[in-house]
Order: structure tokens, then C-alpha cells, then sequence
């Protein structure tokens, strides 16, 4: 599930997604602001931390004070006396290459962990959070992917339903590549039709099939009906349309989804319609 942008509803529908289909292992790939798992009340079975890059430290002890490092490193991340900002260094190991007295040690730098979680359902979800100031976070979606991956193999899921960041950077293109369908989760604003064309044009670029869900479809008919007439143009099908529903936010606040707390709403009814639509097409690929 991607959209372009925040806000949309995209981990709300995600989430209904996951009480309506089986046997599945879901993956939040949104690392920097993970929330699914709290939506689906996730105990974590399991923690990894998550290694990537370097960082250089300097033993101050061996140090003999000859300015190489700092003459080496082109981020100015070496003090005067002779102190790593590990927020300025950029890993690139200048300093360790350069340092004539071995004070420079050049460690794999924690960047965050990423979890198991095991749903109140007993299902799994995967979900990760990035360090503060940490880099790399396409590759810890990557590493949130991966173990989706094993726990389906393991556990014979035949879906993993991702729920992907906002945007369209390299943690989305982490989130998409090799995805076998992707949808779209919109609503009818200014913003957000303009994302959801460049975040198609992202999907079109992998050649991945996808289809869209307008949600709060009833807030703006005329953005609505513009959705409608993108989805013609760029050749995705429509999965539907869910209304706005206030209870939403309710439902929010009790860490349940709008399925469970209002099943016979009409935003219930749309997304039940939605998931069934989108399984027969799940079963086509
Ligand atoms: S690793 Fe590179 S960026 Fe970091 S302190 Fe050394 S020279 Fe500077
Ligand atoms: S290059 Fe090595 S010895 Fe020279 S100042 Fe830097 S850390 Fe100290």
C-alpha cells in the first residue's frame, strides 16, 4: 500500500486489509514512523538490531595529535580536539586510512532494530524504527522486507501485505521493488491526486501492477471524479471508493480498526467490497 503522501488513511486501510485476509505476514515499511503494529495490538516475539555503514571513533590515548584526520575529513566532523561528531561523519573512513598511530577505529554503525511481532490473530507483522539522525533507512526497509520474506516461506503465508512509507524516495522504491501489486490509497485533494500521479508514475516506472482506493471519497466530488478520470489516463483500475467516516478517529483512539468498531458503517461496507475485489485480483497474478 503506498499514497504518495501522509495522511491519507493508508495504515488505517492497511490495516483493515489485515483483519480481512488470511494467512498473511504483514511488513510496515514506514521506518521512520512505524504504526501499524499498534493498530493491530503486536506483541514483539523477536528484536535484531539493525547494522549498517561505519562511523569513526578516535582513541585519544593513542592519538598524537598531528591533524591528518581533520586535514582527510571533507565534513568537518573532527573538533580541534580531536573528537568524532558522529552526527557530521559520514562513514567514510578518510580518518582511519589517513591516522599514521592506528587512534582511529572504524566500527559498523548501529542505524535502529527492526521487530517480530505477533498479532492478537497469532499472525506476524514486521515492523522496524530507525535511530534518530540514522541513514540507510532504504535499507533497513529492505531488512523489514526480508524478514517478511523468511517468516511467509517458514510459515507458508501466501501474502505479505506491506504498508509502505509516504513519498516517493528510496525507502518507497525499497517498499515497491519487487512488489507483485501495489495500491494506491488517495483522497480527493490538491495534494493528494498530485502524489498519487508521481507515485503511479514510480510504479509505472517498475512495471508494477497496481489499482487505487479513493478514501474520504465524498469530501471533494470533483477531485474524486479527477482520481477517477487519472486512473482512465494511466490505465489502473479503481478498487473503490470508501466514504469519510467520523468514527474513524474513534476507533483510532481505542487501537482498533473502523471494521471492529463499526462493522455495518458504510466505510465498513466499502472496504469489505474493496477486499474482495482486490483478492479476486490477487488471485489472477
Ligand atoms: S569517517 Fe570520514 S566523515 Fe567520518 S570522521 Fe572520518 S573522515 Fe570524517
Ligand atoms: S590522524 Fe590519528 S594521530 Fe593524527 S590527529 Fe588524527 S587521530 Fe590523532
Amino acid at each position: 500500500m503506498v499514497s504518495g503522501k501522509g495522511g491519507t488513511g493508508k495504515t488505517s486501510f492497511t490495516a483493515c486489509m489485515a483483519t480481512l485476509f488470511k494467512k498473511k505476514v504483514l511488513a510496515d515499511c514506514d521506518v521512520d514512523a512505524a504504526n501499524l503494529n499498534l493498530l493491530l495490538n503486536a506483541d514483539v516475539v523477536e528484536e535484531h538490531n539493525f547494522v549498517s555503514g561505519h562511523k569513526a571513533a578516535i582513541n585519544r590515548d593513542i592519538c598524537i595529535s598531528c591533524g591528518g584526520c581533520r586535514e582527510v575529513c571533507r565534513y568537518q566532523a573532527i573538533s580541534e580536539d580531536y573528537r568524532v561528531d558522529g552526527f557530521s561523519c559520514e562513514g567514510c573512513g578518510a580518518c582511519f586510512y589517513r591516522c599514521p598511530a592506528g587512534a582511529v577505529t572504524f566500527a559498523k554503525a548501529l542505524c535502529g532494530h527492526f521487530f517480530v511481532g505477533k498479532t492478537k490473530k497469532q499472525e506476524y507483522a514486521v515492523f522496524a524504527e530507525l535511530l534518530p539522525g540514522a541513514e540507510n533507512s532504504g535499507k533497513l526497509v529492505t531488512a523489514v522486507r526480508k524478514k517478511a520474506l523468511e517468516i511467509a516461506l517458514e510459515k507458508g503465508s501466501k501474502i505479505i501485505l506491506t504498508d509502505g512509507p509516504p513519498g516517493i524516495g528510496c525507502t518507497v522504491i525499497a517498499s515497491l521493488t519487487g512488489a507483485s501489486f501495489v495500491v494506491f490509497v488517495t483522497e480527493p485533494t490538491v495534494s493528494g491526486v498530485h502524489d498519487l500521479k508521481r507515485v503511479m508514475e514510480l510504479s509505472r516506472h517498475f512495471k508494477l501492477p497496481g489499482a487505487v482506493v479513493i478514501n474520504k471519497s465524498d469530501l471533494n466530488r470533483s477531485y474524486s471524479n479527477e482520481i477517477v478520470f487519472l486512473c482512465l489516463e494511466r490505465g489502473f483500475n479503481l478498487l473503490g471508493s470508501i466514504p469519510y467516516e467520523p468514527l474513524v478517529s474513534q476507533a483510532q483512539r481505542q487501537a482498533k480498526t473502523i471494521l471492529e468498531y463499526a462493522p455495518d458503517c458504510a466505510a465498513s461496507n466499502a472496504i469489505r467490497q474493496i477486499h474482495r475485489k482486490l483478492n479476486r485480483r490477487l488471485e489472477t497474478l
